[in-house]
């Protein structure tokens, strides 16, 4: 099944992300070679082409996340109700000598399949644990072992950029190329230090060709003054994207916006932990690229419907809230469906610089596709408004079928990959019981160290 040259998605309504294009009821989608050879109604296949009934279901471009920290997987749902003090606490200060390489494989192999098992095709691995090479090899060991597109963006948080930039040149020379499916950027936070010794970092990203990815607008931690020493040194462009950025004023937006920066927001994250309320408005009227992202599965699944279905609301009641403050009414949201769809999408694609290649649905681009289908599930039926329904409706469960590149990775709501599954539960067990083991005994409600902090 997996080896079919041809497979052909029959009768779904696609949505396609392509501007002015709308929904398609009663289409198909022709996947050969690994691209979306052709999409139209009763489409003439090849014979032989493995045929997946779409009828009833939604078809849509692969999801994208543009900042998860894979790594941090292992640890899932440890941090469910932390601050971002409390994250600190744990992985900067108390921690952050604690995982070795063991550890950042499990994580990122079981964050990359659950990428798979929810229609996330492209994933950014925001991996800032990489105190070492032989770190930066177990992250990326575990990235090649699942069939899905990843940006492994090469970080650590312990050191300053400009100590580890040659390490990730070392890196690059030593493992990229590959299959295409994984590629690099650099992953770095812009210090308070009036020498800008980042300029290193952003030098070896100009080098290599590679995009920068780095936290900005984070309350507390990153603010202004690091968007205005990037604007100084002249390193602020169109291959920079921001995470989070809620708490940066309206000046920095306008530096962000002359430049062409993406801004990658966490809305999950952002609400519960406190980096700033979730930006989307504010990106709007400054004209900014968006894309989203989950941030950490220490506190919050990889689950992209729930990312858009966040941020949606979080979007919406901030509109209501300062519309009653000045006595008014919202008649109309401003935030469609549709908007954060394509922000998990095209939006992303556009992050990375992969929007001619993936993140909408078009004869030519590489077929990185979702069906979302589950006749069990009665919340799946009737489907009135298509994005609606993906963004309001439906969840990681509801994936029938995923491809990446062309190749089938899930079908019938079944992951196919259950060998790396298997090998993901052993290598986290295995790492939980040694990393458990030398913490504190706490009641979980708290990291060891955060409850004093500011
Ligand atoms: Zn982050």
């Amino acid at each position: 099944m997996q080896t079919s040259s041809a497979i052909v998605l029959r009768r779904g309504t696609v949505l396609t992300m392509e501007p002015g294009q709308g929904d398609l009821p009663d289409t198909d989608v022709l996947v050969r070679d690994g691209r979306i050879a052709a999409v139209g109604r009763a489409l003439d296949v090849p014979a032989g082409a493995l045929e997946i009934d779409a009828r009833g279901g939604i078809v849509l471009p692969g999801m994208i996340d543009t900042h998860r920290h894979m790594w941090q997987t292992a640890q899932r749902g440890y941090g469910s109700d932390w601050t971002l003090t409390n994250y600190f606490y744990f992985y900067y200060v108390n921690h952050v000598n604690l995982f070795r390489p063991e550890d950042i494989y499990a994580g990122n192999l079981l964050s990359a399949l659950e990428s798979m098992d929810a229609g996330v095709t492209t994933t950014v691995d925001w991996s800032h644990g990489l105190r070492t090479p032989a770190h930066a090899d177990a992250a990326l060991d575990a990235l090649e072992r699942v069939p899905g597109r990843f940006v492994l963006a090469y970080g650590d948080h312990s050191r300053g950029p400009w100590e580890w930039a040659g390490d990730f040149r070392d890196f690059v020379s030593r493992r990229g190329t590959g299959d295409g499916l994984v590629t690099f950027q650099i992953a770095f936070d812009v210090s308070d230090d009036a020498a800008f010794p980042e300029q290193a970092a952003f030098d070896v990203a100009r080098e290599l060709d590679v995009r920068v990815t780095t936290h900005a607008g984070v309350w507390g931690a990153s603010g202004d003054a690091a968007i205005e020493r990037m604007a100084q040194h002249g390193v602020l462009d169109d291959r920079v994207v921001y995470v989070h950025t809620g708490s940066l004023s309206d000046g920095s937006y306008e530096r962000i916006a002359a430049t062409g920066g993406h801004v990658s927001v966490a809305t999950d994250s952002e609400s519960g932990a406190g980096q700033g309320y979730s930006p989307t408005r504010r990106l709007r009227r400054h004209g900014i690229s968006t894309s989203l992202s989950t941030d950490s599965s220490v506190a919050i699944s990889g689950d992209m419907f729930h990312a858009m279905r966040a941020t949606l609301s979080a979007d919406r009641a901030l509109g209501h809230l300062e519309a009653h403050a000045r006595g008014e009414t919202v008649v109309d949201n401003e935030l469609r469906a549709a908007d954060v769809l394509r922000y998990a999408t095209l939006g992303g694609a556009e992050a990375l610089g992969l929007d001619d290649r993936i993140g909408s649905i078009a004869a030519g681009k590489r077929a990185d596709l979702v069906l979302v289908k589950n006749d069990r599930n009665p919340a799946l039926f009737p489907i009135l408004h298509p994005a609606g329904h993906i963004v309001q409706q439906a969840g990681a469960r509801d994936v029938h079928s995923v491809l990446v590149d062309g190749r089938l990775v899930k079908h019938d709501g079944v992951l196919l990959l259950d060998a790396r599954l298997a090998e993901a539960r052993r290598a986290v067990e295995e790492s939980l019981a040694r990393v458990m083991k030398s913490l504190p005994a706490q009641d979980g409600s708290q990291p060891a160290g955060g409850r004093s902090a500011a």
